[in-house]
């Protein structure tokens, strides 16, 4: 049997990070990542972006290149899932009947993309994208379709439809609630989003439910919504988020439910076990101290970081400000801060420029700010944000003062 002082389970962006960092803090002990794709870690933002666009190669999204984990001696355990933790033996057995001994476990497993659960969810030419399979299976089947219909109206959907767009594909995106990006964006950045893709041709559709997807020889031919009407279409595309993949350490008895239970310095509540990234249920400062997943690059690397630290000595807790973007057309939209529960949304700037912020708060005080094509307002409300400030409205929504004097 294999042992390691440091396993990670999960080969993504926390699990490549947490492996860097503990070799940035001189951690000489062994490491193995075992992750169940067979590649080594690699970028997922751009498979809804440039790598679906074509425009950049699978080798330019490695989060390094092999040499890279060979010189610091990482042991890749491509390939491999994990089924089922041993907290008190401390162990792990993989689906390919291996046994892997830990003195730390690292869990950094991200989430599997959520399925519809209509009939014809399962057919050729339904796609999910969360791994390079996915969109490289999705991308072999772009010369053959015209039509495209994207189910929800997030940024993975709105971003998919963005770039088969350019693409010359016609796109339909059918989201559930009454506008798009409801979970994560005010009320004015949906409304911007959807007169975009619509002025791109793409057609927006709001508040429509799935009732199954048509199939005609095994394959996807069409959606058909609850009120009878037929989508026609060669490729659809479900963009409905993520479950986290947590199983084997639930099953092992770590407290947890939508995604694994994190304290402060992100320990699961099994002994020398410990989660990161878009698997971990953590109280965050940003948001009141309530109970969430962030499902981003930033929080991936943060806790992988404050993870690293603390197994080298140095105890340090995750507070790390969130942040995240997102590229449609030639719109890049900057997040930084939460805006869950604000209580008011201040625009400043003009929608009609393409360039424009809008500034969260609760309770008078700066929760969050979106940035559409604005890195200024980005980079100088971050303070506004980690202080919780709080500026009169019409100050903020005053383009003429800077948001680094207030
Ligand atoms: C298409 C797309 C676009 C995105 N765009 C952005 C963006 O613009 N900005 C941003 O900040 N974030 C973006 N994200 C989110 C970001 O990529 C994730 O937050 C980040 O990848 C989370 O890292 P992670 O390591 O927690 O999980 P992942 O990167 O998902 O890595 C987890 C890995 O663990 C593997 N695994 C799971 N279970 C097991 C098991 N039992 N055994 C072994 N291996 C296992 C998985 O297959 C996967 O390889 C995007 C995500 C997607 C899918």
């Amino acid at each position: 049997m294999s042992h390691y002082d440091i396993l990670i389970v999960g080969a993504g962006h926390a699990g490549a990070q947490a492996a860097i960092a503990l070799r940035q803090n001189k951690f000489e002990g062994s490491i193995a990542i075992v992750g169940d794709e067979p590649e080594i870690p690699y970028e997922r933002p751009p498979l809804s972006k440039d790598y679906l666009a074509g425009d950049k190669p699978f080798e330019r999204i490695l989060i390094r290149p092999a040499t890279f984990w060979a010189e610091r001696d990482v042991a890749m355990l491509t390939g491999k899932r994990v089924v089922a933790v041993d907290a008190s033996a401390h162990q792990v057995a993989t689906a390919e009947d291996e046994t892997i001994a830990y003195g730390t476990l690292i869990w950094a497993a991200g989430g599997s993309p959520r399925s519809l659960v209509c009939s014809g969810h399962d057919l050729a030419g339904v796609h999910a994208i969360r791994t390079r399979a996915d969109v490289d299976r999705l991308m072999r089947e772009l010369a053959t379709t015209t039509r495209v219909v994207v189910i929800g109206g997030g940024y993975i959907g709105l971003e998919a439809a963005a770039v088969l767009t350019k693409l010359g594909k016609k796109v339909t995106v059918l989201e559930a609630l009454d506008r798009v990006l409801a979970r994560v964006a005010g009320a004015p950045l949906s409304r911007f989003y959807e007169a975009e893709h619509r002025a791109h041709g793409v057609d927006v559709r709001l508040d429509v439910a799935v009732e199954c997807i048509i199939e005609q020889d095994g394959r996807a031919t069409g959606v058909r919504l609850a009120d009878g009407e037929i989508l026609p279409c060669e490729m659809v595309i479900v963009g409905i988020g993520i479950i986290p993949s947590v199983e084997p350490l639930l099953a092992a008895g770590a407290a947890g439910g939508n995604g694994v239970k994190v304290d402060a310095y992100c320990r699961t509540s099994l002994p020398d076990i410990f989660a990161i990234g878009d698997c971990a249920l953590h109280a965050n400062g940003f948001a009141d101290g309530a109970e969430i997943r962030l499902e981003s690059v930033q929080n991936a690397n943060d806790m992988a970081n404050a993870v690293a630290k603390t197994l080298t000595g140095n105890p340090t807790e995750y507070h790390a400000v969130p942040w995240f973007w997102s590229n449609q057309y030639d719109l890049k939209l900057q997040t930084v801060g939460l805006s869950i529960g604000h209580d008011a949304v201040v625009l400043r700037g003009d929608p009609a420029t393409r360039s424009f912020s809008l500034i969260y708060l609760k309770q008078g005080r700066v929760i969050a700010l979106d940035c559409v094509n604005l890195v200024r307002d980005y980079v100088q409300g971050r303070a506004l944000v980690v202080e919780r400030k709080s500026p009169e409205p019409a100050q903020l929504a005053d383009t003429s003062i800077a948001l680094k004097e207030l």
